[in-house]
C-alpha cells in the first residue's frame, strides 16, 4: 500500500457504506472474519486461523474488532490502526463468541439479525450460532456483493496492474514450451516468472494435448509432443491484493487445419463479446454474444463452460456471465471474457482477457496477441 492517506479515506467511507447497506437490509450487524471482505473494508490482511477474529459494523455503532491478544500487535499495525475501530482483545482462556455477544450488546436478546461473510469457517458459524441462539444468521454478500463488484478507479488501475503483470508471464512463455519437456517442468517456470511480479501464483493450468480438452486441467508429467495444442491458463494475486487471470492458446509446431478453422471461429467469438460490454448488457446477454458465434459454427455444444466470472480481491466473484443472470453490466463491473472448445482426448482452446466495463465500453486489462501462437522446439 503506497498513499496510506488516501486509503485510509476509502476504508473509512466503505465501512460507513457497509454499515448504511447492512441497516437497510434490517441487518444489525455485520460480521467479517479474514479473507477479502476483511481486506477491502480495511486493508486488514490477516490470515484465517482457528482463533476468532471478527470485525463487526453495524450503523448506530463505531466498527469494532475482536482480536485473539497475541495477534493485537499486528493488527494495530494493519490499517486498523489508523481507522476508528476498537480493538477487543481476548485471552487464551476467554470465549471469544460470548465477548461478540455482550459486546453487540446482545445479552438481553434485542439482536434480531447479522450477517455473516461468505468465507466464514463453518465452525465459527456455528460457535457464533451457540453464543447467541436467538439470532437470524444471513448471508453477508447481501451487503459485500453490492459494494465489491463495481470497482472504484484506483481497483480498475489496480486490475491494469494485475493484468499487465501476467501479460509479462504470457509473454515469455513461448520460450518455456519445448518438446520433451513436461507439463510440470513448465508450471514451476510459471509459477517463479509468476512470483516476479505478484505476492503469489493463484493457479497454473498448462494443458498439452489431450488435456488441453479438460478447461480446468493444471499440470501432470505429460512430455510435449510435436503438434500439440498447449492451453495456458495463469493467474495469481499482486501486492496490492488484486487478481490476474489470462488465458492463450499456443500449438507446438504447425496446427491441424480443422483445428486452426475453430480457432478463428473462438477468436472471433472473444473479440464480439468484448467489443459488446456496455453498461445495461446483461450477463446472459454477455454470453450469448460469445456461444451464438460459436453455435453458428457448429462449436456451440463444444463451449462447456460460463462466457466469463468476476475478478477483484478473489479470482472468481460477481459476476458471473451464465445464462439465466439477468444481472445488467455496470460501470466498475470487472470480468474475465473467455469463450473456448474442448473436443474430448483430442484438444481445445480458450482465450481470456480480463476487462472492466465502463461508460465508453471495455476497459482491456489483458493484451497479448491472441492469435494461435505456433511454437517452434
Ligand atoms: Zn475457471
Ligand atoms: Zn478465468
Ligand atoms: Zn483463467
Amino acid at each position: 500500500v503506497t498513499d496510506t492517506i488516501d486509503h485510509v479515506g476509502e476504508f473509512r467511507s466503505r465501512l460507513a457504506r457497509s454499515a448504511a447497506l447492512a441497516a437497510d437490509q434490517d441487518i444489525d450487524a455485520l460480521l467479517v472474519t479474514p479473507g477479502p471482505d476483511l481486506f477491502y473494508l480495511t486493508g486488514y490482511n490477516a490470515v484465517a486461523l482457528e482463533r476468532l477474529t471478527c470485525l463487526v459494523v453495524a450503523a448506530d455503532r463505531d466498527p469494532f474488532i475482536v482480536v485473539p491478544m497475541l495477534e493485537r500487535s499486528s493488527t494495530l499495525a494493519s490499517p486498523i490502526g489508523e481507522l476508528d475501530i476498537d480493538i477487543v482483545s481476548w485471552t487464551e482462556t476467554e470465549n471469544p463468541y460470548d465477548l461478540v455477544n455482550a459486546m453487540l450488546g446482545n445479552l438481553d436478546e434485542t439482536i434480531g439479525r447479522v450477517a455473516l461473510d461468505d468465507r466464514m469457517w463453518a465452525a465459527k458459524v456455528l460457535a457464533l450460532r451457540s453464543a447467541m441462539p436467538h439470532v437470524e444468521q444471513v448471508p453477508g454478500n447481501s451487503v459485500m456483493r453490492e459494494m465489491r463488484i463495481r470497482k472504484s478507479n484506483y481497483e480498475i488501475a489496480a486490475l491494469q496492474r494485475a493484468g499487465a503483470a501476467i501479460d509479462s508471464v504470457h509473454a515469455q512463455v513461448s520460450d518455456l514450451l519445448r518438446v520433451g519437456r513436461t507439463e510440470a517442468e513448465i508450471g514451476k517456470d510459471l509459477n517463479t516468472l509468476i512470483q516476479a511480479d505478484h505476492e503469489r501464483a493463484d493457479f497454473i493450468i498448462v494443458g498439452s494435448g489431450p488435456n488441453s480438452s479438460s478447461p480446468h486441467a493444471e499440470t501432470s508429467q505429460r512430455v510435449l509432443h510435436p503438434g500439440d495444442i498447449v492451453v495456458v491458463d495463469i493467474g495469481g494475486t499482486t501486492g496490492e491484493g488484486y487478481c490476474s487471470d489470462s488465458t492463450r492458446t499456443y500449438a507446438m509446431g504447425e496446427p491441424d487445419p480443422e483445428f486452426v478453422a475453430a480457432y478463428e471461429v473462438l477468436q472471433r467469438a472473444q473479440a464480439t463479446a468484448v467489443a459488446a460490454v456496455r453498461p445495461g448488457v446483461t450477463c446472459e446477454a454477455l454470453d450469448a454474444v460469445a456461444r451464438d458465434i460459436l453455435t453458428d459454427a457448429g462449436l456451440g455444444d463444444l463451449f462447456v463452460h460460463r462466457t466469463g466470472h468476476g475478478i477483484g480481491l478473489e479470482s472468481h466473484e460477481d459476476p458471473y456471465l451464465v445464462e439465466g443472470n439477468s444481472m445488467r453490466l455496470a460501470p466498475g463491473m470487472a470480468f474475465s471474457i473467455e469463450p473456448g472448445f474442448y473436443v474430448d482426448r483430442k484438444w481445445g482452446a480458450r482465450i481470456e482477457d480480463i476487462v472492466v466495463c465502463s461508460d465508453n465500453g471495455a476497459i482491456v486489462c489483458n493484451n497479448r496477441p491472441r492469435e494461435l501462437a505456433i511454437v517452434e522446439g
